[in-house]
């Protein structure tokens, strides 16, 4: 197969145990870091021209990412990786019990587009803090940022360390057909599906961090300006093309004027425009076709308008949307927000409930009982309470979906779990045990196991 020799010379790598040592992988990382600042320039250069995504955006929402998982990797390592002590049972006395901390060994990472360094290189980080070798597979989508990215690793990492595969569906699925001993892949939930189904064949543990329809949830206790000024913020932060942008909006109908007032004017002062930096092109004809076909005049509120030569779509509100509404349907993925009014909380939570669970869902309230209510009764990946998107940035807080939005998890501890396996020992010392659990079994033994392990 195509790729087996970089596989077969990555997996002798790692059964050297050089990715073992800590020492290793924080001058790796330290590396990593001091490449990245290197090269930052050529990194903003990438991404501009592949969907003029500023240096002020790529700063905030990619590489300060990167560089928040190398310093905190780096700083909690020799915490995460030490060995555990854990209670040892009454049934196994005398012995002491812990668990070993160790890599998975050769990981696969697959990236996708809407922020191609961060979920390439946050990953990637992740595995090599935990003490794997990595190939990774960026987007082909945004072409500049996926060489860019194989510039800086392969000409300054050894090939059976870290390796970057540029390509799209053919090499990818070459990929695929290869043993790993971990996937961690971004993307689509149905492309999640291709690849869970391929790493079935080689049972390979998977980390999929998918897609869905995150709803934001706004009762008329809100403080209405704030909540405008963050929801504007969120959704149209890379032109609507994240991931845990709020969807789709559900409003309580008391405020709902006033919302939409709100929300208009926050667009207004914000300036998104072709012609300046706080916005981003679609990044492809495909989804800007897929997206200006979403925005149906007769709910249009504000916004619409589309440029196809510039790929610019205006941050665009559609009103009195309901649910049945074609743009309902799937995960929106650009700038187009509509705004779904409701009287009654416990109708919008089933209406939540009856579609795959979401990647995020956010609540803006005052009212703490509402709250606990909706984080009670619904299941999501997770979210914010009077904010959106923000939870991603804080790596104290595992990041993941749940059902069709994905499943397992990362950032933080959370992602150097995900890379390592947790080997579960007891230790018993020599000379003195008790005979009961040996045979030949008498009545008197029975009578003194049940009465040692008490059940
Ligand atoms: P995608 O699923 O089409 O592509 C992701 C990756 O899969 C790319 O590297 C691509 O080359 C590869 N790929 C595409 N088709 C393939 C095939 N048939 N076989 C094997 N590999 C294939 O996703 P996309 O359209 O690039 O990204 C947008 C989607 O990703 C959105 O739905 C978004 O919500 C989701 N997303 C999720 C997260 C998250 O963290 N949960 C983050 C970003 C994006």
């Amino acid at each position: 197969m195509k790729y087996s020799k970089i596989i077969k010379t990555q997996r002798e790598f790692f059964n050297s145990n050089q990715t073992k040592d800590l020492g290793f992988r924080i001058t790796q990382l330290k590396k990593f870091k001091s490449l990245l600042k290197e090269h930052e320039t050529e990194f903003y250069k990438a991404i501009y021209s592949d969907f003029k995504k500023s240096e002020f955006d790529t700063y905030s929402s990619e590489m300060y990412f990167v560089y928040d998982e190398i310093n905190t990797a780096i700083k909690k390592l020799p915490k995460w990786a030490k060995r555990k002590r854990n209670k040892t049972n009454m049934a196994n006395l005398p012995a002491s019990s812990f668990t070993v901390v160790e890599p998975l060994g050769v990981c696969l990472v697959i990236g996708t587009w809407n922020y191609p360094y961060h979920l390439s290189l946050v990953p990637l980080i992740t595995a090599i803090a935990a003490g794997n070798t990595v190939i990774l597979k960026p987007s082909e989508i945004p072409s500049e940022t996926s060489t860019v990215m194989a510039k800086l690793i392969n000409d300054n990492f050894p090939h059976e360390f870290l390796y970057v595969i540029e390509g799209s569906i053919p090499e990818t699925t070459e990929l695929l057909k290869e043993r790993f001993d971990k996937i961690f892949f971004s993307g689509s939930t149905a492309i999640g599906r291709i690849v869970y189904q391929a790493a079935a064949k080689h049972l390979t543990p998977v980390t999929l961090e998918l897609s869905g329809k995150s709803p934001a949830i706004i009762t008329k206790d809100t403080n209405i300006k704030e909540t405008a000024k963050r929801i504007i913020w969120a959704k149209f932060l890379n032109a609507g093309q994240t991931c845990i942008a709020p969807d789709y909006l559900l409003v309580e109908k008391a405020i709902e004027k006033e919302l939409l007032i709100a929300l208009k004017t926050q667009i207004e002062v914000f300036d998104y425009a072709y012609k300046n930096d706080n916005y981003v092109q679609i990044i492809n004809a495909r989804n800007f076709s897929r997206l200006e076909a979403l925005i149906d005049r007769e709910h249009l509120y504000c916004g619409g308008q589309t440029n196809a030569k510039t790929r610019f779509i205006s941050p665009t509100i559609l009103s009195d949307v309901n649910f049945e509404d074609p743009i309902m349907k799937d995960e929106i993925f650009g700038p187009l927000l509509p705004v779904i009014s409701f009287t009654d909380i416990d109708v919008i939570i089933q209406e939540i409930k009856t579609r795959p669970k979401p990647l995020s869902l956010y609540i803006f309230t005052k009212n703490k009982s509402l709250r606990d209510k909706i984080l009670h009764e619904v299941s999501f990946g997770g979210g914010a309470i009077n904010d959106a998107v923000m939870h991603i940035s804080n790596n104290n807080l595992a990041f993941g979906g749940v059902g069709e939005s994905g499943m397992g998890s990362y950032h933080g501890e959370a992602g150097f779990k995900n890379f390592s396996h947790y080997k579960s020992i007891l230790q018993k010392p020599f000379g003195f045990e008790p005979n009961f659990k040996y045979p030949p079994y008498t009545k008197k033994k029975l009578g003194w196991i049940k009465r040692i392990l008490r059940n």
